[in-house]
């Protein structure tokens, strides 16, 4: 029996075990991918927008070239202080369900060889947003051609890619693909691009859309997507966009399957947690941003790693009170 069991092995569950290793708690971290899986599948040229000290965990320094860290510096960054630190992760094991109750949870996951139950005191999940991906939910979405998730530019030279979406993830991925020789498309539904936008890419975006290497439709949505291309209603009507590509890049949604299985309360789309991010399931506490719904925005590995902190201090408090009723 582990003191804490932590589901997911991101940047904010790796912090929440390393506070449980500084708190004196034994800890289990269960991931159904690798290290930092999430960032591996980031975006391969990517840069942060956070400043490097601001994504670092367990006083560890990140050290980066330039003063926000490239997707690789983050990733052996995070890598590396798992193997420094001695943390136990289990890798490629996909927890399934929570059962039990404080002090005596069972959670049931999957590996390559088949199923099994972790016995822990408390469980703290981190699982993100980043398997979730928001749909269009409109006909044709399903097709081959229609991606969510987007790597590298390269596959798509020469190909007329239209992106959906108006955020930073559509705009750098309109940049990337243009800049690798694809002909670009971005749709969204607002009147221009959110503000937000990393601050280096707003401009370059707006220039390359004036002087027409970049197309862009905007107070546009799509209505169907085919073989050919995207069904459009814009302001001046329905419209078709001929396209070999669609990349969907409109955000994400929580992961929060354990916590919907697991019966916690929810008020609307959010679960409702204590100010240590304890749900309504006594033991059971959620971290990051997998426990904000739709609102993903909001929750960074910046916030999120305090998020651990808090949840931790109260679960050494709680233990060590069962620990003097016991005696
Ligand atoms: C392109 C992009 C750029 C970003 N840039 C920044 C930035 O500059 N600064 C910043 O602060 N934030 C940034 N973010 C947000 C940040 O990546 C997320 O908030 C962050 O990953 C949160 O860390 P996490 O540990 O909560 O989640 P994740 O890193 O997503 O980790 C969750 C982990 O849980 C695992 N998991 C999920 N379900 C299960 C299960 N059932 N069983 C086992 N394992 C499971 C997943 O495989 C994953 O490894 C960015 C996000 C994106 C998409």
């Amino acid at each position: 029996m582990v003191d804490v069991l932590v589901v997911g092995a991101g940047p904010v569950g790796l912090a929440a075990a390393l506070e449980a290793k500084r708190l004196g708690l034994s800890h289990l971290v269960l991931e159904r991918g690798a290290v930092a899986e999430t960032i591996y599948r980031f975006p391969r040229q990517m840069v942060f927008f956070s400043e490097s000290r601001n994504i670092e965990i367990g006083g560890h320094p990140l050290v980066s070239q330039g003063p926000k860290p490239t997707r690789l510096e983050a990733l052996r960054y995070y890598q590396q202080v798992a193997e420094r630190e001695g943390l136990r992760v289990l890798p490629y094991t996909e927890v399934l369900r929570v059962e039990g109750e404080e002090g005596a949870f069972r959670v049931w996951a999957r590996d390559r060889r088949g199923e099994k139950a972790f016995a822990a005191r408390y469980v703290v999940l981190a699982t993100g947003y980043f398997g979730n991906p928001n749909r269009l939910g409109v006909p044709g979405e399903e097709l081959s051609h229609v991606l969510f998730r987007y790597e590298e530019a390269f596959p798509f030279f020469g190909q007329r890619v239209t992106v959906v979406g108006g955020s930073n993830s559509a705009v750098e991925a309109a940049l990337d693909l243009y800049r690798a020789g694809a002909r670009v498309t971005l749709v969204h539904r607002g009147k221009w691009v959110r503000p937000s936008v990393k601050y280096w890419l707003l401009p370059d975006f707006e220039n390359r859309v004036k002087e027409g290497s970049i197309g862009a439709v905007m107070e546009s949505r799509v209505r169907a997507i085919t073989q050919e291309g995207l069904l459009l209603d814009t302001p001046q009507g329905e419209a078709f966009l001929e396209a070999d590509f669609v990349l969907v890049q409109i955000g994400y949604r929580a992961e929060d399957r354990l916590l919907k299985q697991a019966g916690v309360a929810y008020q609307e789309e959010k679960p409702l947690l204590s100010p240590e991010f304890e749900t309504s399931r006594p033991g059971l506490f959620a971290i990051g941003s997998c426990a904000f719904g739709p609102d993903t925005r909001s929750v960074f590995i910046e916030n999120g790693r305090e998020h651990a902190k808090l949840a931790l201090a109260a679960i050494a408090r709680r233990a060590l009170d069962s620990l003097h009723k016991e005696h």
